[in-house]
Parts: C-alpha cells; structure tokens; sequence
C-alpha cells in the first residue's frame, strides 16, 4: 500500500502587477479558491522577490505593517491592508534551522509585508487570521542556496506551517510595459513549457540550472530575483517530490502566472 503523506504542501505563487488584488484576471479568482483545498495552516512563512538582501532576513515584527512598495498605481491600492500578525517565535525558529546550514539570518523586527505577499495573500486568507514571517531572497545567490534554505526549513511542515515561493515564473518587466502583446510570445511560453516538463518529471537538477539550460531563460528573467523563491518552495518539499500545477496563465502578454504545490 503506498505511504500516505500527511504533509501540507509547499507552494510557487505567481503574484504578477500589485494591481492583483482588484483584478477580476484568471490568477485572482485561482488565488481566492484555491486555499480551501489546502489544510488549514498553523503559520505562513512566505518568501519574497520584493525583499532583497545579501543573507537571509526573516520578519520579527508582531504586527508586520503592509508596504505599499509602488508608484503610480490607483489611489485605491493605497487604501488596501493586510492586518495580519506576525509570529515573533517563528521568526527566531527560522533564524535557527537556518543557522544550523551555515546561513547568517538575521531578524528585522520592523520590516512589513511587501506586495509579494500581501497581495495574494488578501485572495487566499481573506480574514488574515493566519500568523505571516515573511523571508527575502539573496539575488546574489544561486539556486543551490536557495533550494538549501527551503531544505532547512522543511521540518516546519510537520507543524502544519505552510512554505510559500511568491514571486514570477517569468518576469520581463520591459515588455510587460510596453503593452504591445495581445498573445502570449512563443519566448514566454517555451520557458514555462520547459519548467512544466521539468517539474513533472521531477528533474531538479535541471530547474536548478534553469539559467543554462532553459529557453530564453534571460529574455524571461533579466535578474534572478522573481524565480528564486521557486527554489525555496522546492527544496522544502523535498527530493523526489509530487508536483501539482495548479494554475497557468499570462498577465500584461508575458509574465507567466503559473502556481505550483510541491510535496514529497
Ligand atoms: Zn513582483
């Protein structure tokens, strides 16, 4: 009889344009009904594109404000809120299992919640009723790194913590703006293929080295920084892991909004 995994699921989400929220897109009606299909979360570590830094910083805050890291956007987004607490404990945790790797984490206890994470999370948990650290990423680094912290950081499942990628399967902000693209370019469908093809086969050491081997890995990624949390949803579901694609579409023509849960 096969084992029976118990074990929540690590998540990639595609957060696209702040504007998420208040969009009727495919992505936003996918993000508020997918979470009901998950077992309820004990906590919520979430990494985000939006939070660069050299070594991993995690939030510290009891009560993480909601960043609105943008300009320009509709004075309505402005009054959007995410009144979430923190989980102080959770945070020198994380500082600790990855400290145990040889990682210099650090706690921010001022820091809020970028719009990586707010946004989506505003679809999936409504009532915000869920305790959230948010966690950056090393753009510095490579994938290794990342897929290693997502590793350390693995254990946590067993507490029902739910480990959450949120950034963009592609991400080519110059093209998104310049607003020309009724289809989506074969560039930006070739590279989501591929990552399809490889998640499915469960061939991590390819997705690793995405930026040699996948199509138009720089036209989709000028810097690494919204595919990194992919990695860090990957290593904490372990290896070999299950893979479901929960969701694909594409916003402003070229960025891929694809959603995955990993398991193992
Ligand atoms: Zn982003």
């Amino acid at each position: 009889m096969p084992a029976i995994n118990l074990l929540i699921p690590t998540l990639f989400i595609s957060h696209g344009s702040p504007m998420l929220a208040l969009e009727n897109a495919p992505t936003t009606k996918f993000l508020r009904g997918f979470a009901a299909e998950l077992p309820k979360p004990s906590a919520i570590i979430i990494a985000s594109a939006h939070w660069e830094t050299d070594d991993p910083m995690v939030t510290g805050a009891v009560r993480p404000e909601t960043i609105h890291d943008f300009q320009g956007f509709p004075e309505k987004l402005y009054t959007l809120r995410y009144p979430v607490s923190g989980n102080p404990a959770l945070a020198n945790r994380v500082q600790s299992l990855l400290a145990v790797a040889g990682f210099k984490a650090a706690i921010d206890p001022t820091r809020g919640l970028d719009h990586g994470v707010w946004n989506p999370l505003l679809l999936m948990y409504p009532v915000a009723n869920i305790p959230v650290i948010e966690l950056s990423v090393q753009p510095k680094q490579d994938t290794h790194w990342h897929y290693r912290i997502g590793q350390m950081l693995a254990p946590l499942r067993k507490e029902n913590i739910l480990i959450i990628g949120t950034g963009n399967l592609t991400h080519n902000l110059r093209e998104a703006f310049r607003g020309h693209h009724t289809k989506t370019p074969p560039w930006v469908t070739a590279f989501a293929e591929w990552v399809a093809n490889c998640v499915a086969k469960g061939d991590i050491a390819s997705l690793l080295d995405w930026q040699t081997l996948a199509p138009y890995a720089r036209e989709n990624h000028h810097t690494p920084e919204h595919f990194l949390p992919f990695f860090v949803a990957l290593g904490a579901a372990g290896s070999p892991f299950q893979a479901k694609h929960l969701h694909e579409d594409t916003a402003l023509g070229v960025l891929a909004m694809d959603a995955y849960a990993f398991a193992s």
